[in-house]
């Protein structure tokens, strides 16, 4: 086991840092964190990928002239393809799939010298909020292991968490990396739409996925970010990038305007976790900033729009996986019609069929206009609520989730319930705006996390002010038992 300052307990920047100055190998660095991966107290990894993370470590140990993430070990949702390594999305219908290309994310990370340990549990297709609906296995809450680490992303959450990675990718469609970083006590961050390139995303809700870092501090994430950011030509959503992302070192706030969204912030907020927030949006004065309440009239409607969106866009990129091109298959069918039906009946799990036939329904001709176009007006609507309450301030605070993680099989049986724990990060997925959450503090010994939203492209303001806030709130979450 590598000894400290560098190895699995402190920040990826330490490690880059005892890297760069020899006092680490990478290889240690691999061998550290996958040590501690055989501790799988939590199931985070779906995969671990044991012998090209050595080999890769080995190759870059003798490297003269080293890239700039040369080393650093990353785990990887498996919502993202990699090639060679099997890719399943949570999903049994994908079991023992080996993709024959790398997500353009990944594929950038590597190319920086990161290294990839393998591959963390997710919500089959990321469709869920607490990891459960994987068809594989749980994964558990790395402060209190009867619980849920958040979902869907909740491998690459609990991993970081539990320190068996020091940085790690989600995706977010709805909430799924902010969510589960929030119910883990780490940073979680979902850029602006089109920020990062889908290519070899696994399609959920295509309008709204992106990519995003997992870390422990916010300057970790802001250095993971920038490596995946900007335009990519597989991808015809990714966009250029104005200014570099750069890694946030502000100590003030002096005169950055903070909305306090009044909707998110009363009924149906755990009262342990409106007071933390409450507390930690209490240093943005003390920082120089301002802190005002405002309203997001649409906000309400946030659940409603979004389960007829993601939905029928799921519906339609779901269809893809007919038993022919992709993973599994039911042998025994007789015609094309038993074979498409037995094998997605079979090999896809109930929240997926629910999601499916919701997005088909509100597809359907009849149904097409007072469904799924009455749900894109309201997404406009709360568009122009973040718009306009960005003429006032530059950030939108609120909690991330309205309460702290919750009991392993609490939900499982009222799908409503559980889409209520993205109450808070959906109206922003929505707008397609960048948001951060940040570890703020604990309700009933669990972390709770504070979410800014800010407007789009404007990473490095929030990152800031983020940061800045981070520093100020001096809370480093360390699950019970871990040093
Ligand atoms: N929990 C939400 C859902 O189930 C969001 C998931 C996500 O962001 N991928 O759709």
């Amino acid at each position: 086991m590598t000894q400290l300052p560098a190895g699995v307990w402190v920040s990826a920047e330490e490690n880059i840092a005892a890297l760069r100055g020899g006092d680490v190998s990478a290889r240690d660095l691999v061998d550290a964190h996958l040590a501690r991966c055989e501790d799988d107290r939590w199931g985070a990894f779906l995969a671990l990928d044991e012998e090209r993370a050595r080999a890769r470590a080995d190759e870059i140990d003798a490297m003269d002239d080293k890239p700039p993430l040369a080393g650093m070990p990353v785990a990887i949702k498996d919502a993202l393809s990699t090639r060679d390594l099997v890719t399943t999305c949570g999903s049994r219908i994908l079991e023992g799939f080996r993709p024959l290309y790398t997500a353009t994310c990944v594929d950038r990370l590597e190319r920086a010298g990161a290294i990839v340990l393998g591959k963390t549990n997710m919500d089959e297709f990321a469709m869920g909020s607490s990891t459960e609906n994987s068809a594989y296995q749980v994964t558990r809450n790395p402060w209190d292991t009867d619980r849920v680490p958040g979902g869907s992303s909740g491998g690459s959450a609990a991993a970081v968490a539990a320190f068996q990675a020091p940085w790690s990718l989600g995706s977010d469609t709805g909430g799924s990396i902010r969510q589960p970083a929030a119910l883990c006590g780490i940073v979680g961050m979902k850029p602006t739409y089109g920020a990062i390139s889908r290519y070899g995303l696994i399609a959920f809700a295509s309008s709204l996925d992106q990519v995003g870092p997992f870390s422990r501090t916010v300057r970790d994430g802001a250095l993971l970010l920038s490596h995946m950011v900007g335009r990519d030509p597989l991808d015809a959503t990714s966009l250029d990038w104005p200014e570099p992302v750069k890694v946030p070192d502000a100590e003030r706030m002096d005169g950055v305007r903070v909305g306090v969204v009044r909707e998110l912030m009363g009924e149906g907020i755990e009262p342990g976790v409106r007071s933390a927030v409450e507390v930690a949006l209490g240093h943005v004065e003390s920082l120089g900033g301002s802190v005002v309440e405002i309203s997001m009239p649409s906000f309400e409607h946030g659940l409603a729009c979004y389960y007829l969106i993601a939905p029928a866009e799921c519906s339609a990129n779901l269809a893809r996986f007919d038993g022919i091109r992709y993973g599994q298959r039911a042998e025994e069918a007789e015609t094309l019609l038993d074979h498409y039906e037995l094998t997605r009946g079979r090999f896809f799990g109930p929240e997926v069929k629910r999601r499916i036939m919701l997005g088909t329904f509100a597809l359907a001709s009849g149904y097409y206009d007072a469904y799924y176009v009455r749900a894109q007006k309201v997404r406009t609507l709360i568009g122009r609520d973040f718009t306009r309450a960005f003429e006032g301030v530059d950030l939108v605070a609120s909690p991330t989730s309205p309460s702290v993680a919750f009991r392993l099989g609490e939900r499982t049986a009222d799908p409503l319930s559980m889409y209520l724990a993205d109450v808070c990060t959906i109206p922003v997925s929505l707008a397609g705006l960048p948001a951060i959450s940040i570890p703020c503090g604990l309700s009933e010994g669990l972390p709770v996390g504070l979410q800014l939203a800010a407007p789009a492209f404007r990473e490095n303001g929030l990152l800031d002010a983020a940061h800045a806030l981070e520093q100020a709130i001096g809370f480093v979450p360390r699950p019970p038992g871990m040093v």
